[in-house]
């Protein structure tokens, strides 16, 4: 995988260009006014929150900033529980919004420039069903009809738009579009829906609405009515700039707004291997059963990756490293990695856990003999210390042990010698199983003159295990995570095929039975450690005093980029 360049270090990119030029020609006044707009539909990803660094980065970086605008313009599919849900997730990630709006906020201005655009003869009322009109929008190869609704007076259009607010007719029996050009090459402009009625009860403004605005009349009316600068959206609605335009400047003719107008300015989204990005798709995740909830912690959304143990500035810095690029491509989520194990490694504490315990006694220890040892919590000293007790029973990982070693083999092994880290050597001298032939106990002599490390002969021992003692031990549950997906692009499925086919059925391996060392026993929801030569772990908010559980956020080096490695 290749490492992108540092943030402190990369060039200004094509949005932060346009951005510059502007304020050198005094655009909006040197004025930089961003927005994060959400559909409160679902729970926000990954990919949000590259929306949201960038939309409030530019904010940040330019002196200006950013509102949150909740994009409620469709009644059916929203819900308190996900505007609350956004809020928590953008204050997480670190950001504040000067503003809070609701596009809702704008249901009656848009109504009156609507009414406007009929006066002006630039929208009219469209009795064709919903197939007709596609039907006689054409396609690319083909121009559109006009409808035959398309010459009403606007006499009788506002009239017709009044009794569609009023409820005299039924949901679907006409809309109102732009009047804009059927022969357009660009079929945004075929005279594009502006609202359509609809009977639904509103999350904010309950049942005054029957008719709603579409998106791509209320997206552009919202920016222009909060004066933002600049409007940064995804790719796919770059066939829709003209649209955006076209609405923004019919309302500017009519004074309802001042120039200069809001500019749209498109990035490419952001796609990760082996995960699926759209809401509607975690959404059916989330009600299938295959994950627990939104926040299960192999959900690429913002609450799972929270609650996997992500911090908010992996996730800024990820944002940063992956970059605003202009065409579409998919990004190695071995990036996402790099960018929590990166942040990480500075920040987590060191502690030693067994997940897979195997039971090892030193047998020329004294029974309740205890070894106090200082080892340090980070190969930083700033750090400090902490106390580990070496007693005559411990446990080491078992895939440590292999009674049958293959070459270079620098673990435990019949008659090899080990180091424990931080304490002691200890050599096998036994090895003992039960009546199925399984190892379940191992027998080692240590060596006391090597208390605090090494030998004072200075024989070489090249393996050095983690392990923690028996008797001060807590045990915990631990939850490993692998990719949820076994496909590299789950959507990138052969005829017939189903994305849900490529779910990986081994992406969640629970141990119930881990044993960590005694300090462990104090930590809470949220801490993040280092076991060595395990990975980064976190409290789960499932833990309990006494019951502890931990997740897995990654394991120390990238397990799929090794091959045949151990060690
Ligand atoms: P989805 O298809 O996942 O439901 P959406 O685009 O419908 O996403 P919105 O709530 O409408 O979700 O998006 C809010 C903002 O986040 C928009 O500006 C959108 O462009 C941006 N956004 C959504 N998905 C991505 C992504 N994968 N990468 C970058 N930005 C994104
Ligand atoms: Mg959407």
């Amino acid at each position: 995988m290749r490492m992108p360049e540092a943030p402190e270090s990369r060039s200004l990119n094509f949005i932060e260009d346009i951005i510059e030029a502007d304020r050198v020609t005094e655009k909006h006044g040197g004025r930089v006014l961003t927005r994060f707009p959400p559909e409160p539909n679902g729970y926000l990803h990954i990919g949000h929150a590259k929306s949201i660094c960038l939309n409030f980065g530019l904010g940040l970086r330019y002196d200006g900033a950013t509102n949150l605008r909740f994009d409620d313009t469709n009644p059916v599919k929203e819900d308190v529980e996900y505007v609350d849900s956004i809020r928590e997730d953008v204050e997480w990630l670190g950001f504040k919004w000067v503003n809070e709006f609701f596009a809702s906020d704008y249901f009656q201005q848009l109504y009156d420039y609507a009414e406007y655009l009929v006066q002006q003869g630039k929208a009219y009322v469209c009795d064709l069903s919903e197939a007709e009109i596609r039907d006689y929008r054409g396609n690319f190869h083909t121009p559109g009809k006009d409808s035959p609704y398309r010459n009403r007076t606007p006499g009788e259009n506002l009239d017709l738009l009044r009794r569609m607010r009023a409820g005299e007719f039924a949901d679907g029996a006409r809309v109102l579009r732009a009047r804009i050009d059927m022969q357009s090459g660009n079929m945004n402009l075929r005279d594009p829906l502006m609202y359509r009625i609809r009977r639904a009860h509103h999350h904010r403004t309950g049942d005054a609405w029957l008719i709603y605005p579409l998106y791509d009349y209320a997206h552009g009316v919202s920016d222009a009515l909060e004066a933002i600068t600049h409007s940064i959206c995804t790719l796919e609605f770059e066939d829709h700039r003209p649209l955006y335009g076209w609405f923004l400047e019919q309302d500017a003719e009519g004074k309802f707004f001042r120039r200069p107008l809001p500019r749209q300015i498109e990035f490419a989204r952001l796609n990760l291997t082996y995960t699926v990005m759209s809401k509607r798709r975690l959404l059916e995740l989330v009600k299938e059963g295959h994950v627990q909830h939104w926040d299960d912690p192999r959900m690429p959304t913002i609450c799972g990756l929270r609650r996997r143990g992500f911090t908010p500035a992996s996730l800024r810095n990820f944002a940063e490293r992956v970059g605003v690029a202009k065409r579409d491509s998919i990004s190695d989520v071995g990036l996402l990695e790099f960018a929590i194990r990166e942040d990480l490694e500075k920040s987590a504490l060191r502690r030693m856990a067994v997940l897979r315990p195997l039971k090892v006694i030193l047998t020329n220890m004294g029974e309740g003999e205890v070894f106090e040892l200082e080892v340090a919590n980070h190969p930083d000293t700033s750090h400090g210390t902490r106390k580990l007790q070496l007693t005559r029973e411990i446990f080491i990982e078992r895939e440590d042990f292999e009674e049958i070693p293959p070459k270079k083999w620098f673990r435990l092994a019949p008659g090899a010698e080990v180091r424990l880290k931080g304490a002691c050597l200890i050599r096998c001298e036994e090895v003992i199983k039960d009546a199925m032939g399984q190892v379940v106990e191992l027998r080692c002599a240590w060596d006391p003159a090597s208390l605090g490390g090494d030998a004072p002969d200075g024989r070489k021992v090249k393996g050095t295990l983690h392990w923690v003692s028996a008797a001060h031990a807590v045990t915990a549950e631990m939850r490993l995570y692998d990719r949820l997906f076994t496909a590299e692009n789950p959507m990138d499925i052969a005829e017939g095929g189903d994305w849900r086919d490529t779910l990986n059925p081994h992406s969640l391996e629970v141990l119930p039975g881990a044993k960590l060392e005694a300090s462990l026993a104090a930590a809470n929801t949220g801490d993040r450690f280092q076991f060595e030569r395990l990975g980064y772990f976190c409290v789960d908010r499932d833990s309990q005093p006494g019951a502890l559980v931990f997740n897995r956020t990654v394991a120390l080096k990238d397990s799929w980029a090794k091959v045949g490695e151990k060690g």
